[in-house]
C-alpha cells in the first residue's frame, strides 16, 4: 500500500498546528497556566451534583436543545431562551461562528489563538491587527484595517486573553456601528469569557445592534471540567448557527451539572471576589519587583515581562513548583508569562518563586 495522507488531507490543516494546553510537569504543581478557578466547588454543592448526576438516564440522549438549562440561563443573563445557543465551551462557539461566516476574519493580536487557528483550519483568511508595545488597543488602526479587509467576522476577547485588557466601551461601539453596514457586514464577537472579573458586559445592546454575538462560558469560574459555553444574540441569528450545531452538543451530565451550580451564584460571586481581590494584591507586588514588567488586567490572569529571558524564568518557575503559561516566543510576547490568579496561598508561592528565579539570574 503506498497511502499518501497528504493528498486526502486539506494543505490548511496540514500547515497549522495543533492548541498546545500545556503540559503539567511530574508532581503536583501550583497550577496557574489555564485560567481556571482554583476553587473547588464546596462538600455541599458537591453532594448536590452526585445526587443530580446519579439520576441522569444516560442510556438516553441529552435534551438536544438543552431546555431546562436554557432556560437558567436566560434568567441568568435576563435574555429570552431564544437569544442563546449552548455549546460545548465556548471554543464551539467560535468554531459554529467561523463555520457560518462568509468570508475573512480579523482581531486585535495578540489574542486567543482559537481564533485563528479555526479560521485557518477552515481556508479563512485571518488578519491580525496589533496592539501597541503596551498592550493597548488602537482603534483608528482597527478601523482602517476594517475598511481594507471587508472583513464578515470580527473577534474581540473583552477581556482580551493572554493581554488581560479591556477595549474602552465607546471602541467596541465604533467597532460594532462600523461592522453593521458602515464599512462591512461582520459579526462581531464580543468574548466575554472573563466578564466576571471585569465586572463588564454588553449585553444590554444586544437589542441595538444585530451583528453582535457575545459569547460567554463557564470554564473560568468553576467549571472547565464539564465544557459548557453559550453564544447570545438576536434570535435570528442564533436560528442560523443553530443548524449547523452537532446534535447533542452539550451532553447530559454537563446539563445536570450546570443547571446545579447555576443556583450557587452566590458562591461562583464569592469566589469571583476573592479573585478579583488577589489580582490587585499580586499586581501591586509585582509592580516593586525589579526584572518583572506586569500588564494590568481586568481578567483572572496577568501577563509579565521579565527582564531575564521568558524561557529561563518559566523553567526556573517549574522547579520551585509553579507551572505558569509560557508565550517567550509567541508572536508580540518575547520573554512574557501568563499567569493565573490562584488561591491567596499559591500566589504567595509565585510571588516567591518568582522573586527567587529574578534574584538568582542577577
Ligand atoms: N475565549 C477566550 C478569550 C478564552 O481565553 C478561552 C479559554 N482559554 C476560551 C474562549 C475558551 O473557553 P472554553 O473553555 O469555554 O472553551
Amino acid at each position: 500500500m503506498s497511502f499518501d495522507l497528504a493528498r486526502a488531507l486539506r494543505p490548511e490543516v496540514q500547515a497549522l498546528t495543533a492548541y498546545h494546553a500545556g503540559t503539567a510537569p511530574a508532581g503536583r504543581p501550583v497550577k496557574l497556566d489555564a485560567n481556571e478557578s482554583p476553587f473547588l466547588l464546596g462538600e455541599a454543592i458537591r453532594g448536590e451534583l452526585a445526587a443530580a448526576l446519579a439520576s441522569v438516564e444516560l442510556h438516553r440522549y441529552p435534551d438536544p436543545e438543552a431546555r431546562e438549562l436554557k432556560a437558567l440561563l436566560a434568567r441568568e443573563l435576563g435574555v429570552p431562551a431564544e437569544q442563546i445557543l449552548a455549546t460545548n465551551g465556548s471554543d464551539e462557539g467560535i468554531q459554529l461562528l467561523l463555520l457560518a461566516a462568509m468570508g475573512p476574519v480579523l482581531a486585535p493580536v495578540p489574542t486567543f489563538v482559537m481564533y485563528e487557528l479555526g479560521a485557518r483550519a477552515l481556508g479563512r483568511g485571518f488578519t491580525g491587527v496589533p496592539l501597541t508595545a503596551e498592550f493597548r488597543f488602537e482603534l483608528s488602526a482597527f478601523l482602517a484595517e476594517l475598511e481594507r479587509m471587508r472583513p464578515t467576522l470580527v473577534f474581540l476577547a473583552w477581556p482580551n486573553n493572554p493581554t488581560g485588557g479591556l477595549i474602552e466601551e465607546a471602541a467596541v461601539e465604533a467597532i460594532l456601528q462600523a461592522c453593521a453596514g458602515g464599512v462591512c457586514h461582520a459579526l462581531v464577537v464580543v468574548d466575554e469569557a472573563y466578564t466576571q472579573y471585569s465586572g463588564r458586559t454588553v449585553l444590554p445592546w444586544l437589542g441595538r445592534y444585530p451583528n453582535l454575538v457575545i459569547l460567554r462560558t463557564l470554564s473560568k469560574i468553576g467549571l472547565a471540567g464539564i465544557r459548557l459555553g453559550m453564544l447570545v444574540a438576536e434570535p435570528s441569528l442564533v436560528v442560523e448557527i443553530n443548524k449547523i450545531r452537532p446534535p447533542y452538543n452539550v451532553n447530559a451530565l454537563s446539563q445536570a451539572a450546570a443547571r446545579v451550580v447555576l443556583g450557587h451564584g452566590e458562591v461562583v460571586a464569592r469566589h469571583a471576589a476573592t479573585i478579583v481581590a488577589e489580582r490587585e494584591r499580586v499586581l501591586a507586588a509585582l509592580a516593586d519587583l525589579p526584572g518583572a514588567t506586569a500588564f494590568p488586567s481586568q481578567a483572572n490572569f496577568f501577563l509579565v515581562r521579565t527582564a531575564l529571558p521568558g524561557d529561563r524564568v518559566f523553567q526556573g518557575l517549574v522547579e520551585r513548583g509553579i507551572l505558569v503559561r509560557n508565550f517567550s516566543r509567541a508572536p508580540y510576547l518575547a520573554d512574557c508569562l501568563r499567569v493565573t490568579i490562584g488561591t491567596p496561598e499559591e500566589n504567595d508561592a509565585f510571588l516567591a518563586a518568582l522573586r527567587a528565579v529574578l534574584e538568582a539570574g542577577r
